[in-house]
């Protein structure tokens, strides 16, 4: 090839890489007609009421389950480490990134938990991607449900084993796929709590079947810690079933009021997270202010039980509320409640229809559902008056017959 040959081949190798950029006009196209519910600035604290664009609008799309995100106590633990350890810990765990608050809060969420050993990652994100790498290899499987989160899928695409999904929640199809897999290394991942859809997977029978095939199994509990079991534990204390589950995976950044995550599990098994685990271990740790707020956070569910009883209250009055006004909510069993509506737009009309009447939601499309299954996603907090959802279910009643959506 001569060198210009050489020179122009480059050049439109170079301007390719972009060309999706400048041809990707789907969101500009919903952001110029209105109907664009992402990135939207808040101007205030995930409470229950936020101002957006200078008006107080009533949130129901935040996962601060327990209210603790704005709570005096856990503000000035957070307050307390930064004056004391500063802003940043400028490095990894590995290296110069441990501080004594991450070991005593790694001790404290064992004992939470009730586990031998826990790891404290930098997100939740992390956690899944360090862990299912590190634990996968070549001769393994990673058996997922359909709808587990995309941290889970991304940590078996950085993992070098094999992956394997069965259908959501189906029992038979999980079985199905663990014959399949006979004689390989399992480590079964699903989510306690479905993040959009709210329902909690059916425990005692994947761990029966895992037992019959000696799976492994590990619970990705984003959505459990601070919700399910009487004392918040998550999905395992839910169902009873702690000492059946090998791995307990938690990020802080829903009921503990803050960003981050952890695994729990058997010390030996930590420990070699620990030196495997690529997102941990070259990546900076996470701040003095987090960890402490993480710490804060499980004292207050520790010592106020009630903020879990006044969740499950409104969960129940949201539940009640909008199954008689005839919309679909799935089968969410949380306090995350979906509104199921199919089409695309017609999700993020009623969204945007929601924000004017004052009410925040979240709207899940493909990727983060299937495709033509889009919702609105709703959530709520311990610290939601009655009169908050009152105005939510009169919202919803308006929109949903000015759409269609129920009679
Ligand atoms: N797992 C699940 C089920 C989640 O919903 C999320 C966050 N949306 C994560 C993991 C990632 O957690 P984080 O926000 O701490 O990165």
């Amino acid at each position: 090839m001569d060198g210009k040959l050489v020179q122009d081949t480059q050049m439109a190798v170079n301007k390719g890489i972009f060309d999706k950029c400048y041809r990707f006009d789907l969101a500009k196209g919903y952001i110029s007609s209105g109907l664009y519910p992402y990135f939207r600035p808040i101007e205030s604290a995930q409470d229950p009421v936020v101002v957006m664009y200078g008006r107080r609008v009533i949130m129901v799309g935040s996962n601060n389950y327990l209210g603790l995100a704005n709570h005096p106590k856990v503000k000035e633990a957070a307050i307390a480490a930064t004056m004391k350890y500063g802003t940043g810990c400028a490095g990894s765990r590995f290296l110069n990134g441990t501080l004594d608050i991450h070991v005593q809060l790694e001790e404290k969420l064992a004992r939470f938990i009730g586990k031998e050993a826990a790891l404290i990652f930098t997100t939740g994100f992390q956690v899944n991607l360090g862990v299912i790498s590190a634990l996968v290899g070549k001769d393994d499987v990673v058996v997922l449900d359909k709808l587990d989160h995309a941290s889970i899928i991304d940590g078996c695409r950085l993992s070098y084993g094999g992956l394997r999904k069965f259908r959501h929640n189906d029992m038979e199809d999980y079985e199905r796929v663990l014959a399949d897999s006979k004689g390989k290394g399992t480590l079964t991942v699903v989510d306690g709590v479905f993040s959009m859809e709210g329902d909690i997977v059916n425990l005692p029978a994947l761990v029966k079947i895992a037992k019959k095939y000696g799976s492994k199994i590990m619970i990705d509990d984003a959505h459990g810690i601070g919700v399910l079991g009487k004392t918040g534990r998550g999905t395992a204390e839910h169902f009873g079933l702690e000492k059946e589950v090998d791995l307990i995976m938690g990020t802080y950044s829903k009921s503990l009021a803050s960003i981050g995550g952890f695994i729990a599990g058997d010390k030996d098994i930590i420990h070699y997270i620990k030196h495997f685990a690529r997102p941990l271990i070259f990546s900076a740790s996470p701040t003095p202010a987090s960890v402490a707020s993480v710490s804060a956070a499980i004292d207050i569910i520790e010592s106020e039980p009630e903020r879990i009883a006044a969740l499950w209250r409104n969960t129940y009055k949201m539940l009640a509320g909008f199954k008689g006004m005839g919309f679909e909510v799935g089968l969410t069993e949380s306090p995350i409640i979906p509104i199921l509506v199919g089409d695309d737009i017609l999700a993020f009309k009623m969204a945007m229809r929601l924000q004017e009447m004052g009410v925040f939601v979240n709207v899940a499309v493909s990727p983060a559902v299937a495709p033509g299954k889009a919702l609105v996603r709703t959530s709520y907090m311990a610290t939601h008056t009655d009169e908050h959802l009152d105005i939510v279910l009169d919202a919803f009643q308006k929109i949903g017959k000015e759409f269609g959506v129920i009679q």
